[in-house]
This record gives structure tokens, C-alpha cells and sequence, in this order.
């Protein structure tokens, strides 16, 4: 059965496409500036890339588009054979706890909660209502960044602010990321062959964006994120948590908005706004390299806060059976990895094989020795696939 997973975002569509349950990928690709003038369509399959540029006006054009390609490079002989759509969805609230076949009801849900996200689910809904015109009867699923979220008690997700603000407008701790903890979670106790109703794990997703999760026998109990993506962990742009009133102090003293500071907070901070040169990881630790002083503080940051959320969450749990690096980082850079562990290796009781984490580059490896008390490990995320599962078991 041929399923497509896709990813709207405001100016992109991301897919791949996929025969289940062999789980095989059939081709893979995006289309880039959506709306903009020479959009970017890139597709992989069979070894081949092939990278195309035209207008794309919208997301219904990207739509046509892709699907056109997928028959004419002939992996596809008609657009019917796809028999199910997995749709990533940015916030569900606290209606969705699991990924969910679309109807119109579920479309409402969903816009309604664009409040919540209003930079994310509309342009998802957008995505949701090309594809289901185009494919009306494929099945359409919704899987949602916030649902393996939904397990963590009121005391992990509540704010100590004012009760009605959680009764008026839900305010309070959703966390994102929830595809990448739960599908590296899962991973590392197939590894492991462990249950994962058995295992406590802390999954560290650090890509651009970038978020912690504290995972009770297989149960998301805390994560670093919050009512918004912006909190947590330093990020590629993103402050992460600070002081809520250097908000208001800034718009006092920068004769700016408090939505164009917001706008610094999350487009302007992170490793970008320390450093002063990049969001990029490999650019700021090239520079560190070269003795950059402010490449060294971005990184010593970096590494301090997410180490103390790591510690934190060690506290919560107890007793850590693995630790999992994912994301673009935490998959690639073997140098963040150790920055960051050193400063819990002792805390944690972590025995490692250095030699094994400076030569694994985006690929599953263990570099723990078996003194170890928690097992450390680098997964690969696949966000798509968990769309795809998810797609598939509700046919
Ligand atoms: P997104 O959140 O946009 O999906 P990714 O998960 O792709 O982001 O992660 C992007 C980050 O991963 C960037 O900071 C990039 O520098 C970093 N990265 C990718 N490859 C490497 C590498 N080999 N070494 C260090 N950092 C890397």
C-alpha cells in the first residue's frame, strides 16, 4: 500500500513517500518558496535527485505539482494509488492525544486551535484541504507535534500564574516535537530489546529547533518546550527560557513592540544572537575551532543548558535507562555530544567510548561501555515514518 506523508509549512511542502508496512521510501523531496518567485522543487528517488525551478503560487499549485511529478518520473502510475495521506500537524491541544483520521469535524478542531498556533496550523490546514480535494478518497490522518505530550500531569504542564488564565485560554506547557521523542524513544528499547512500558528514557532533539524530553516508562512526563515553541533550550535562533521581564524592558528601552521583540526572541537569539555569526551549528563551531571568543560563549552555553535540563530531568526520573541524541546536532556533531555530556557524565554515572561518539555521524551507534549506568545513544530521527505508520494502521 502507498502511503505520502507530508509537511506544510508557510512557504514549503515537504513529502515522502512510502510502501507499507514494508516501510520502504519511494521518493522523498520538498518544494521550497511556495508563494515566491522560482520555487524550488527537489525530489530524490532511485538514487536520483533532480532539483526543478518554476512558480509556485500556493500550496493547491505545490500540490498538483507534486503529484504530477510523482507520476511522470514514474514512481507513481496514478495519483489513486495512494491510499492514505499522513498530515503533520503543529498543535493539538488538548483535544488531540493521538493522531486522528481528518473530517470536516477534525478540520474545525484543528482551526480552532490556530489560536494557539497561529504561525503553524493554518498553513497546515492548508496542506490538509489541498490534498483532500485532490485525493478525496484516500484516508487522511492528522499527527500532531503536542499528542505524546499529552500524557504529562498538571503539575509538569501548569505555569505558577494566575488559575484563569489556564481556564480562559489554555494557557500552559504543550510541548513539540512529540513525533521525534516518541519514534526515538521507541527505537532505542527495540535496540535495547527492552518494553518500553520499562524504560525510562531522556530523548535530546537538537536541530534548529530544538527540545528535551523525560519519558516514564514510555510515557512523555516532562518536556523542555512549553505553551510555545520558544522555551527550553538554547535554539539555532531561539532564546529558549529567560527572564520574562527582559521583554517588557527591552520594548521600554529599544522603541520596539512587544510583538517585534518577540520576533528577536525567536528569529534573532539562540546561537545566532550570541554569536553574532550564525544560527548554524557547523559555522559556530568552525569558529570556536579558530578560538572565536563569542563562538566559545555560544557554545559554552549551549552545552550549560542543555546539560541542566538533561540533570533536571535525571532528578525527575530517577534512574535513566538511555539517554538519545537526535536532531541535526545531536545526530552530527559528535563535538556538541561531548560538551554536553561532560558536564553530567559524573552526576549521571555515564561510562563513555569517546572514540565511538567522535566517528558516528548521522547513524544509529552506542557509545557506552557496559559500566555505564544509563546507556547513551545516537538515533537518527524519522519523523515521517511515524506519519506513515500512523496513516497506515487507520485503513
Ligand atoms: P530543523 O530543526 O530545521 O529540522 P535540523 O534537525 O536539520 O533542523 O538541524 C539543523 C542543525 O543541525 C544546524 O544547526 C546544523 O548546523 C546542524 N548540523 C547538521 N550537520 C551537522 C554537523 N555535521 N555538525 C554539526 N552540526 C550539524
Amino acid at each position: 500500500m502507498i502511503i505520502l506523508s507530508v509537511n506544510s509549512g508557510s512557504s514549503s511542502l515537504k513529502f515522502q513517500l512510502f510502501t507499507m508496512p514494508q516501510e520502504e521510501t519511494l521518493v522523498l523531496g520538498q518544494i521550497e518558496k511556495i508563494g515566491l518567485k522560482d520555487s524550488i522543487v527537489t525530489v530524490k528517488y532511485n538514487g536520483k535527485k533532480d532539483v526543478d525551478i518554476v512558480d509556485v503560487n500556493d500550496h493547491k499549485q505545490a500540490v498538483t505539482i507534486l503529484l504530477e511529478t510523482l507520476t511522470r518520473i514514474g514512481v507513481l502510475k496514478d495519483i489513486e494509488d495512494i491510499k492514505g495521506v499522513g498530515h503533520r500537524v503543529v498543535h493539538g491541544g488538548e483535544v488531540f492525544d493521538h493522531s486522528v483520521v481528518i473530517d470536516d469535524a477534525v478540520v474545525q478542531k484543528i482551526d480552532e486551535l490556530s489560536s494557539l498556533a497561529p504561525l503553524h496550523n493554518p498553513v497546515n490546514l492548508v496542506g490538509i484541504e489541498a490534498f483532500r480535494n485532490v485525493l478525496p478518497h484516500a484516508t487522511h490522518v492528522a499527527v500532531f507535534d503536542t499528542a505524546f505530550h499529552q500524557s504529562m500531569k498538571p503539575e509538569n504542564y501548569m505555569y505558577p500564574i494566575p488559575y484563569q488564565y489556564y481556564e480562559n485560554y489554555k494557557i500552559r506547557r504543550y510541548g513539540f516535537h512529540g513525533t521525534s521523542h516518541f519514534y526515538v524513544s521507541r527505537k532505542v528499547c527495540e535496540l535495547m530489546q527492552r518494553d518500553p512500558e520499562n524504560t525510562n528514557i531522556i530523548t535530546l532533539h537538537l536541530g534548529n529547533g530544538a527540545s528535551i524530553t523525560a519519558i516514564e516508562n514510555g510515557k512523555s512526563i516532562m518536556t523542555s518546550m512549553g505553551f510555545t515553541p520558544l522555551a527550553g533550550i538554547m535554539m539555532g535562533t531561539r532564546s529558549g527560557d529567560i527572564d520574562p521581564a527582559i521583554m517588557t524592558f527591552i520594548v521600554d528601552h529599544e522603541d520596539k513592540t512587544s510583538d517585534e521583540v518577540l520576533d528577536v526572541l525567536n528569529k534573532e537569539s539562540g546561537m545566532l544572537g550570541v554569536s553574532g555569526l550564525s544560527s548554524d551549528a557547523r559555522d559556530i563551531i568552525s569558529k570556536y575551532e579558530e578560538g572565536n571568543p563569542r563562538a566559545v560563549l555560544t557554545l559554552d552555553i549551549y552545552a550549560n543548558r542543555v546539560a541542566e535540563t538533561v540533570g533536571s530531568y535525571f532528578v525527575k526520573l530517577g534512574h535513566v535507562d538511555a539517554l538519545v541524541f537526535t536532531g541535526g546536532i545531536g545526530e552530527n556533531s559528535s563535538f556538541i555530544r561531548e560538551r554536553v555530556l561532560k558536564n553530567i557524565q559524573e552526576a549521571m554515572g555515564l561510562e563513555l567510548n569517546w572514540d565511538i561518539n567522535a566517528s558516528t555521524i548521522g547513524e544509529i551507534a552506542k557509545f557506552s561501555n557496559d559500566a555505564s549506568k544509563s546507556e547513551v545513544w545516537v538515533i537518527p530521527t524519522n519523523e515521517e515514518l511515524v506519519l506513515a505508520r500512523d496513516t497506515f494502521e487507520k485503513i
